[in-house]
Formats: structure tokens, sequence, C-alpha cells
């Protein structure tokens, strides 16, 4: 991984963020360095947003680069148009750290193609809960909006996952728009980053100290709030009953893994026949147990959920935003997931470089019998 270089582009700020942000794609597809870029924009009905893949220069006036919500996590859209592969187009992304970690753990999983993407991420003051959004679009826009001009990193109206997120700066981006005080600063993050900087013939100058120490001192606090958090998560998962009763309005929708990006299985079992007992074997579970209630296995389903994906969870909050019963199902996976994550030392979607622990077979993890493999393949070396 090319290491973070210590210098950004100071980009100009004439109206606000959004136009800085709009003006730099622009100029960036006049110059041709892109054939299109990726960008949330408001949908007719004006209560959400879509992804859209954008051409036309003009057009692009029309988008709304940080937008106040995320009604479909951009890894999602990626993974439609990289289905097949490489294309012939350049294309730029610009996306939530969380979207950018989701991209990179399906990229593990050959779920997204990144040969033609450049992806740009962004300092991010969190999206607001959908339901709310929804309610009052207008409302929601003019909070969000003072949000950005704020900078207020500790609002008490962004998603609950958002108040404990630590990640929301610089990730495995290829280039990063970082949000300092007044200031818009373009910082190359890799070897495809550097290149767009020269193709655009930018040049980095102005020193990131000050971003920096400034990022720093948000994480603080967003961490702290994390910690606090998974201290009351922890008593709400340990254990059957406590994981029966912090799902006992589960209304078994699966909103949640359908809604999740890292939830890819195109057959997922528990929406398939197999799982779904006839009334003989719901007859013995109930007699075996006393009683059963509906709908079955919503615990199996948790349990399954956060066994399959949970060391790739990237915390984006989603799940939360698709209960309609409002379990804090993104707060418990983030839960798990930093467990099992700490397990395996993993962090889910920090770098392409880092292998899936599901994909890598370590000997340290079979105990003895990793020690006799050991062993027995030193006694081979001493023989040859
Ligand atoms: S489990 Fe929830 S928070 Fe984690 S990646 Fe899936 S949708 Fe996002
Ligand atoms: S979205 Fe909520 S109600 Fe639906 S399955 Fe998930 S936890 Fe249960």
């Amino acid at each position: 991984m090319t290491e973070i270089s210590k210098k950004g582009v100071l980009l100009e700020v004439k109206n606000d963020i959004q136009t800085s942000i709009l003006q730099f794609f622009q100029d960036a597809i006049e110059k041709k360095i892109f054939d299109a870029v990726m960008l949330p924009m408001k949908v007719p009905s004006g209560d959400s947003f879509a992804w859209i893949m954008i051409k036309d220069a003009d057009i692009l006036k029309n988008a709304q680069p940080l937008a106040p919500i995320m009604p479909v996590n951009a890894a999602k859209a990626l993974k439609k148009y990289t289905r097949k592969g490489k294309g012939k187009y350049k294309i730029a992304a610009l996306i939530k750290p969380c979207e950018i970690r989701a991209t990179v753990e399906l990229t593990k999983l050959n779920q997204v193609h990144l040969d033609d993407i450049t992806l740009f991420s962004y300092d991010c003051v969190g999206a607001l809960p959908m339901q709310d959004y929804i309610s009052d679009p207008k409302a929601g826009d003019e909070k969000f909006n003072k949000l950005l001009t704020d900078k207020n990193w500790r609002s008490k109206d962004v998603k609950p996952i958002c108040k404990i997120c630590d990640k929301f700066s610089l990730s495995a981006s290829d280039l990063h728009f970082a949000l300092n005080d007044q200031e818009l600063i373009l910082i190359s993050n890799s070897e495809k980053g550097e290149k767009t900087l020269i193709d655009l013939e930018m040049k980095a100058e102005t020193d990131l100290s000050k971003w920096q120490n400034y990022i720093e001192e948000i994480k603080k606090f967003k961490t702290k709030n994390k910690e606090e958090t998974f201290e009351v998560i922890k008593d709400m998962v340990g254990g059957f009953d406590n994981l029966t009763e912090t799902f006992a309005n589960c209304i078994g929708c699966h909103n949640c893994s359908s809604s999740c990006p890292i939830c890819y299985c195109r057959q997922c079992y528990f929406d398939s026949s197999v799982s779904k007992p006839n009334s003989d074997v719901i007859m013995m579970r109930a007699e075996d147990r006393g009683a059963v209630s509906f709908p079955l296995d919503r615990i199996m389903f948790h349990t399954g959920r956060m066994a399959h994906m949970s060391l790739s969870c990237v915390s984006c909050g989603l799940c939360s935003d698709a209960c309609p019963v409002n379990i804090p199902v993104a707060k418990i996976f983030s839960y798990v997931a930093s467990q099992t994550q700490k397990t395996f030392e993993y962090s889910a979607g920090a770098s392409v470089g880092d292998a899936l622990p599901m994909k890598e077979y370590r000997l340290d993890e079979l105990g003895e019998l990793g020690e006799l493999v050991k062993s027995a393949e030193v006694q081979e070396g001493d023989h040859e």
C-alpha cells in the first residue's frame, strides 16, 4: 500500500464544499481524466437519493456529492456496475468511508472489480436516519447543510451508528477530500490517486498536519462514544436469553440482510425452501420445547448472519435504517464484528491487501494440531 502523502492539494472553495467538489469532477470530465462520475442525486420525488453514473458534465451540476442519507450502500451499486469485470470507461466514484470499506470487502470476495474505478472518499459528518429524512426532506436538507457548514461531528441528529463511527475519515480510497475548517484539501492515497493528480496537473503542496490533528481529536471523541455504547450492547447479546430478548420484536422480514452490502449471497439459506420446515417438523419442535414462536428461527437467522459476515461488517448502519421495528441491528452487528475482527487481527475494508481471514489458514489458529504441523515441517526441513 502506498503511504499517505504528507501534503495535499488545496482546492478553492467559492460557495460551499459541495459545489467545489462538483467543480472538481466537472473539470476532470472536461479534461477527459474520467469518462463518468458516480455520485448521489436526489430522486424526482425529492425524498430520497439514488446512485447515478453521470457522463454529461452539465448533469453533474444537479448531483449532491455529500448526500444527507444513504439509502443504498455504494458498494452494491459498484457491484452491479462491475459485475462482468473490466469495461472500457474510466470511472470516478465519490463515496463515504464506510462504503469504501464495503467496496474493499466485496473486492476481496470477487464481487466488485476496481480496475476502471478510482475511489474518492471524504471526511464524513454522518448520515441522517432514513425514516427521519423521508418524513420531512426539507427539514432534513436544512439540518444536514447546517451540519456540513458547522462541521459538526458531534451531532445528535445523525444515525446512531454514525455517532460511534471512528473510521469516518481517510480509508482505502485512491483520493480523499479532507474537510478542515473552511478548507478543502485533496489527498492522494494510492498509486492510482498519485497518477490522477499528475494527469490533472495538480501539485500537493499543502501541509496536512493541521487536518490530521483535527481528525485525531474527533476520532478520540467517537471512540469514547463507541466504547460506552459497546458496553451496553455486550449485555444485549451475551447468551441465548439476552439474544432472545433483544430480537423479541423481530418480525423476520430479513430487511437487515437484504440491505447489507456484505450479505451478497444470491441465494440465502434463510430465504430458501430448505430453511422452511413443514407443519410436522414444527409440531415436533413444539413437542420438544413445549411451544414454538413465529416467525420461526429468528435467533438462528441473526446468529447465522453474524457467523457469516461479521468479519466483513463495516458498520454502515443500513440494517438499522431498514429495520421496521427499530431493533439496533447495526450497533449489535458492529459490536459482534469488533470482537470477531479483533480475534482474527483483521479490520474490515482497511486495505485490499489484507487477506480475508476465512480465505487464509494460519497454523496458530489450529492450536495443538498447528504445533504438530509446524514441528513436522521443521523436521522435514532438517532432512532436506
Ligand atoms: S451488518 Fe449492518 S452495519 Fe454491518 S455491513 Fe451489514 S448493513 Fe452495514
Ligand atoms: S430488519 Fe429488523 S425485523 Fe426485519 S429481520 Fe432484521 S431485525 Fe428482524
